[in-house]
Parts: C-alpha cells; structure tokens; sequence
C-alpha cells in the first residue's frame, strides 16, 4: 500500500480537523477565500482591522457549527453546518463544500459589524428604517431572511431575529449583488407564494423588493465611499 504523497501546506483542504491542528493555517485560507469570492468584503475586513475595529485575531470554536460576534471580535465555529442550519441558507447548493460554507459565514459575522457601523453613521439616514419593517414582519411571524429563523433566533424574539434579517441581507449583497437580488425575487414572485408561506418568509411587493435593494445598496454604497473603501 503507497501512501498520498503530502503536498505542500498550501493545498491543504479546509477541513474541522485543520481548526483543531493548524488554526493559523485554517484562519489563512479562510481569508484567501474569502478575498476570492468577494475582494468588496475582504476589503472590509481589512478596513475594519486597521481601524482596530475588530479583533485581527479570529478565534476558533471546534465545538459548535455556530459563529458569533463579540463586542470586538469574531468567533468561527468549526464544526460543519448541521443538516437543519444549512437547509437556511438560500440556495443551499452553491454552499455545499466547506470552505465556501464557513466563507460564507464569515462575511456575515464581518456583515454584523458592518451593518452596526452604517447603522450608527450620522450621514446614512435611511439604513435605520429597515429595522422598523424588518420587525412589523417578525411581529407578524415571518421574515427577510432565513439564516434568522433559526430556532436560537426565534427565542430571542422579533427584535433579535429583524437584526439578524438585515445583518443578512447586507451580507448578501456584499456577497454577490446578483445573490440578493435573486433572493429578492423569491420574495416578491407571486407565484411562490406557498414556498414563502412554508419557509416564515414576507410576501413583498415587486416595487418593495426593488426599493429595499436600493436602500441596502445606497446605504453600503454610501458608507464605502465616506470610508474610501474600494472593492473591485
Ligand atoms: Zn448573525
């Protein structure tokens, strides 16, 4: 029996057991990934280090499939998405492999620290009334995403789940534009109706859908210009 000739580190798979072996290694290539999918988010994270923002150093969880954001810092869980959490990620199929499922993840948790810092802006007014459609909707026991309807989020009630809601679609579009406004489509075809209904999601207006996309769109696009932060 020959054994797999051991490349070189930089080939490596993003793997849970890296997490555990090599956490410089696993934190390394998720960055890289992260850059190759989407330079506007990777810039992000670079802009939010440098203004010591958050915490340079990302910490690994090889205990749980969740992440966090803490107060200054972000927390990876390693383990691979349960079943039931990955059946929450719209288009489901396009996350199958790991490393661009956990990449995936950590443009939300940049998202969240995004999203507070547009949030809190003196100059980007409308970002703020997303909140307040986000949670009529929760309220009435449906949702703008559905990364938020997991069961750890419905706990915590309406308020919790419509942040949740807009740090999404923020990372969304900071994904792939194309990505959130597909996912505006499934909520504003009328045809899916039922499909909305069985998943806890709102039923938009096509001319609701289009203005939500403007404001996150506007509102990032504010934001990156007041920043310098350039993208692509
Ligand atoms: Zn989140």
């Amino acid at each position: 029996m020959t054994r797999e000739p051991t490349g070189p580190a930089q080939e490596e798979k993003l793997s849970p057991e890296m997490a555990m072996e090599k956490p410089e290694l696993y934190v390394e290539k998720l960055l890289s990934t992260l850059e190759s999918k989407s330079q506007l988010i990777h810039s992000l994270w670079q802009y939010l280090v440098e203004n010591d923002l958050v915490d340079k150093e990302i910490q690994l969880d090889g205990t749980t499939d969740v992440s966090r954001s803490t107060d200054h810092g972000i927390v990876m869980g390693t383990a691979p998405l349960s079943a039931e959490r990955k059946k929450l990620m719209f288009e489901e199929e396009n996350f199958a492999d790991y490393l661009t499922e956990k990449a995936y993840i950590l443009s939300h948790e940049i998202s969240h620290k995004i999203a507070a810092l547009i949030g809190s802006s003196e100059t980007i007014e409308k970002f703020n009334n997303l909140y307040t459609s986000a949670i009529y909707f929760r309220k009435r026991g449906r949702g703008l995403s559905l990364h938020a309807n997991q069961a750890s989020y419905l706990e915590k009630g309406p308020e919790e789940q419509a942040k949740e809601d807009i740090v999404e679609l923020v990372n969304m579009y900071l994904w792939d534009k194309e990505y959130l406004q597909r996912f505006l489509a499934f909520l504003s075809n009328p045809a899916l109706k039922e499909a909305r209904k069985k998943f806890k999601l709102c039923n938009l207006s096509e001319g609701s859908a289009s203005n939500l996309f403007t404001v996150i769109s506007e509102s990032i696009e504010e934001f990156l210009k007041e920043k310098k932060i350039y993208g692509d």
